[in-house]
């Protein structure tokens, strides 16, 4: 058994001077104390439930600061992702993973979504181990001690109607039965979950997204949605539909679906996504670097989804800057402050997130739930002078000083405990590949 003491928690508020008592990787008792009791393990700072990024595609990280040379639009951005994914073998996904997501939880994360879609060899064809680039992925997330739900990903088509490119052939199956067969058929560990995504309504047809709501009824199902007015102008064209109402006139929407993006929508879809009570995902750096737009995230909590938020091509991983690039767009576009409470923020970053990927105990600090906590300076050069409450506000993912991911420290002054200095880890990787 370890027990924590938190100089401040995030307990449904910031609370001062909180006991966290934890045996096997669950939090066992809490208490209020206001020194730490003999033998306990000191988090100075504010301490939040560990933070979950629900968009992820590991792979992005090695191109972050390599794409901004020429400018370009959202779809040249993707030619030069598609190149770095042909690049990708089961060995170097591996390694380039682990140090992606070692990044995460040193700046605090401590559960992803991997939203994985490259599946096969380039060219097509199947390993001999036909998950092996998925379950490299989860090998990852554990070498670097993070939860995962690996979003395993359905990608049929290259645009609607349009056939798959030679760089897309590694992410498709040919259908929906052997994308089911191979990604639906392992078992989940633990710490590893297996949800399910459909790329988005350019990659997955009308009856096939059908069919994938029906097989996968019960797990995390993730979407990109109207991310980019092109997918929206093309879907309309083809279907006469918004990608939304096509989702939801397809069984694809519901509580255990995750909306990614949401950004160019119409009323009548924010009112749908709310009504079924389908979450939403926003990823505000990527969608700012991407030049998406900014999505209705407050119209669409008021309509009744569920809010959370990920890094996605992880051009910054950061969760505080991610909640705070969040609220800047609400405002940016309304000219009002505090659109989102610290309490939502927190709440989108934590138990939302951990709900969007199937685990539906974590994010809160409370008996029972996984010990993941988030340990945030008050004293630093960004942080010092400001209120427990508001830290949200004010911190980085520099000021992340301490994580605990079941149980045990993971990452201490911007070191991971086991993989070391994270830099030199994502530098060699990424010169590996380059
Ligand atoms: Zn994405």
């Amino acid at each position: 058994m370890t027990t924590f003491w938190c100089e401040h928690a995030w307990v449904g508020g910031a609370a001062p001077g909180v006991v966290v008592e934890v045996d096997d990787g669950l939090i066992t008792a809490l208490s209020r104390a206001a020194t730490p009791p003999a033998g306990a393990y000191v988090l100075r700072g504010m301490v939040f439930p560990g933070f979950a990024n629900v968009h992820s595609h590991a792979f992005h990280r090695a191109l972050r600061g390599r794409t901004h040379a020429d400018g370009g639009t959202f779809w040249t951005w993707r030619r030069s992702m598609y190149e770095l994914a042909a690049t990708l073998t089961p060995d170097n996904y591996l390694r380039l993973a682990t140090a992606a997501y070692a990044e995460m939880v040193v700046a605090g994360v401590t559960v992803v979504g991997e939203f994985h879609y490259v599946h096969h060899p380039p060219g097509g064809g199947r390993y001999a181990d036909p998950n092996a680039m998925g379950d490299a992925l989860a090998e990852a997330a554990l070498a670097a001690g993070l939860r995962m739900t690996l979003l395993d990903t359905c990608y049929l088509t290259g645009g609607i109607g349009t056939a798959l490119s030679p760089e897309q052939q590694r992410f498709s199956d040919g259908s929906v039965d052997a994308w089911a067969e191979r990604a639906l058929s392992r078992s989940d560990h633990p710490r590893t979950r297996v949800g399910a995504a459909i790329h988005s309504v350019r990659a997955v047809p009308r009856a096939a997204i059908a069919d994938i709501a029906s097989t996968v009824a019960g797990r995390p199902l993730h979407v990109h949605v109207s991310e980019q007015p092109a997918e929206n102008e093309a879907c309309l064209a083809a279907y006469d539909l918004t990608p939304v109402r096509l989702l939801a006139e397809s069984g694809a929407l519901g509580p255990s679906t995750t909306a990614v993006h949401a950004t160019h929508l119409t009323g009548d879809d924010i009112a749908t996504l709310g009504s079924s009570h389908t979450a939403v995902c926003f990823c505000p750096t990527t969608e700012a670097d991407l030049a998406d737009g900014i999505g209705p995230a407050r119209e669409l909590v008021d309509a009744g989804a569920p809010l959370s938020l990920g890094s996605d091509q992880h051009a910054v991983v950061d969760p505080l800057a991610e909640a705070r690039a969040l609220e800047h767009g609400e405002r940016l576009r309304t000219g009002r402050r505090g659109r989102f409470t610290p309490d939502e923020l927190i709440t989108a970053l934590t138990s939302a997130g951990n709900a969007a990927l199937g685990w539906p105990d974590a994010g809160t600090i409370r008996v029972g739930a996984p010990a993941d906590l988030t340990a945030v300076r008050l004293d630093s050069v960004r942080t010092a002078g400001s209120r427990p409450e508001q830290v949200l506000y004010a911190a980085t993912a520099a000021d992340v000083h301490t994580v605990v991911s079941h149980g045990a420290v993971v990452a201490e002054n911007g070191r991971h405990t086991r993989l070391g200095d994270v830099g030199r880890l994502l530098t060699e990787t990424i010169e590996e590949l380059s």
